[in-house]
């Protein structure tokens, strides 16, 4: 994954604005809660009074029992710390109520530990870079909540395994995708790649739209991209134009969304990038999504055995029946 300056502004942005968010929220918790409790800001004073006297020991003493006084000192600190917080309790607030509570405790909103970046802005530049590779993506229009299902007929059955009509069988396509989303980093037994088949307009765009869009706002790496782009941009990648190691990324993000399979112009350079970008991360135990309108048998003869067998043995196969329904 690359990032430019642009996202490490950003981050350090959001992460210095969370910082003064804690901090501005522990003044107005004091403002409130010396109001209430007199005592509480007349111990703090006390507080602030002992350190200096501390400070002021070490420059004056001659040195003879500075120890023991620093102890005494350090000892009056403790115990009014302590009678402040039993103050905060009796009144039923947590006895940690004025301390800065900060979004990420590791760094202190920071962004920075003695071993270096924070995983927070880690966690934000990832955010930053992944958000710029799907910028051309419209996913909010892509939601679980606006996908419909009285749009698919309910009148026959569509597949005589199932017994289920389209509407059902999109029914359990939908929960499958939505369960997808909402479980993506504990998915330990299921399936992790999908593969949704079916024809044009059946909501295959939808749903993995719907799921980019809920794994990108919960911090997975998304690289959505259909087949054409996808192959566009690689090759743009090969002759060094500027997209910044896309492969690197379609090969190392979380989530890979490949739309419209069988879409592209296919070449022997086609056939060959879609076989190593599947398999390669199908050894590195990545995720991949990808859609198609083409049957497995389609898949076969126009990719190749290889290619179609990785996907039969790996890809969980979801089947979308019924009329386009963004004719109807
Ligand atoms: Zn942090």
């Amino acid at each position: 994954m690359s990032y430019n300056k642009r996202m490490f502004e950003e981050a350090e942005k959001i992460i210095s604005q969370r910082r003064k968010n804690a901090i501005e929220q522990s003044k107005a918790r004091k403002r409130e809660i010396y109001k209430l409790f007199p005592k509480i800001l007349k111990i703090d004073n006390l507080i602030s009074k002992t350190s200096i006297d501390v400070a002021k020991e070490v420059l004056s003493s001659s040195g003879d029992n500075l120890k023991e006084i620093i102890q005494g000192l350090m000892l009056k600190n403790i115990s009014l710390q302590e009678e402040k917080k039993l103050i905060l309790k009796k009144n039923n607030y947590p006895e940690d109520y004025l301390e800065i509570s900060y979004y990420c405790n590791k760094c202190e909103d920071s962004g920075y530990t003695k071993d270096g970046i924070c995983d927070c802005k880690k966690q934000l530049l990832k955010e930053q870079a992944y958000k710029k590779l799907n910028m051309s993506v419209n996913i909010n229009n892509f939601k679980f909540s606006n996908f419909k299902l009285d749009c698919y007929p309910d009148n026959y059955i569509a597949s005589e395994k199932s017994g289920k009509t389209p509407r059902e069988i999109a029914a359990d396509n939908f929960k499958y995708c939505e369960d997808y989303a909402y479980n993506f980093f504990n998915k330990s037994s299921k399936s992790k790649n999908i593969l949704m088949q079916g024809g044009t307009g059946l909501g295959k765009t939808h749903l993995s739209l719907a799921i980019a869009g809920y794994c990108i706002e919960n911090g997975v790496g998304v690289v959505y991209a259909s087949s054409q782009q996808l192959l566009h941009k690689l090759e743009s990648d090969k002759f060094g134009d500027s997209q910044e190691g896309f492969l690197d990324s379609v090969l190392e993000c979380d989530l890979l969304i490949i739309d419209d399979l069988g879409a592209e112009f296919y070449t022997q350079f086609t056939i060959s990038a879609f076989y190593n970008i599947i398999n390669t991360r199908l050894l590195e135990n990545k995720s991949t999504i990808i859609n198609t309108n083409l049957s497995l048998e389609e898949i076969l003869l126009k990719y190749s055995q290889r290619l179609a067998s990785r996907i039969i043995g790996e890809y969980n196969i979801l089947t979308f029946y019924g009329k386009d329904y963004r004719l109807s």
